[in-house]
């Protein structure tokens, strides 16, 4: 067989026994699923605020980018010391971090966290320019309102509606 037959050869093998093939590598993944489970588990809660920063620093770069902004100035320790020194608060509607509702929007994700909102939608990420804000408020405000502008919104109107949500029998 030269090599050209050994191709053609090893093409017809895969598509012969692809159902097989794709059963014994779901196996395998199911095994090492079942098997790292734990361990993963325990090392992503032991890791899970640094697991965050990071997401949240390669997102606000990829960000910067599509929009033609280039990277940002500050490195991922930079960013770290001032995720974790700010209070995790909105700073429209002032809801805090850990009363947020689980699974408010949608199911979309187990963990509810602030979400990093740029004061003026068309300026880059800088830290001058980055606060925290809850989903409703980074959604509704989007680049319609100013910061000024949806502060006042939100104190009249959403914090009253996340007080009525999350302590719903105290009048
Ligand atoms: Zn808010």
């Amino acid at each position: 067989m030269d090599r050209k037959d050994r191709r053609a050869y090893d093409r017809m093998w895969k598509v012969a026994n692809r159902k097989k093939n794709l059963k014994k590598n779901r196996k395998q993944d199911n095994e090492y699923y079942h098997k790292n489970k734990d361990r993963k588990l325990k090392n992503y809660n032991k890791n899970k605020e640094k697991y965050i920063e990071r997401i949240a620093y390669y997102r606000i770069n990829k960000r910067n980018n599509d929009k033609g902004f280039g990277d940002t100035g500050f490195s991922l320790k930079e960013f770290r010391v001032w995720y974790s020194q700010k209070d995790k608060k909105c700073t429209y509607c002032d809801i805090d971090e850990h009363l947020m509702p689980i699974g408010f929007w949608g199911n979309r994700s187990k963990i509810t966290r602030l979400t990093i909102d740029r004061k003026n939608s068309s300026k880059e990420y800088k830290f001058s320019n980055m606060c925290f804000a809850c989903e409703t408020c980074n959604v509704l405000k989007s680049n319609f309102f100013t910061t000024d502008e949806f502060r006042e919104i939100a104190q009249k109107y959403i914090k009253p509606r996340w007080e009525e949500i999350i302590f719903p029998n105290i009048p």
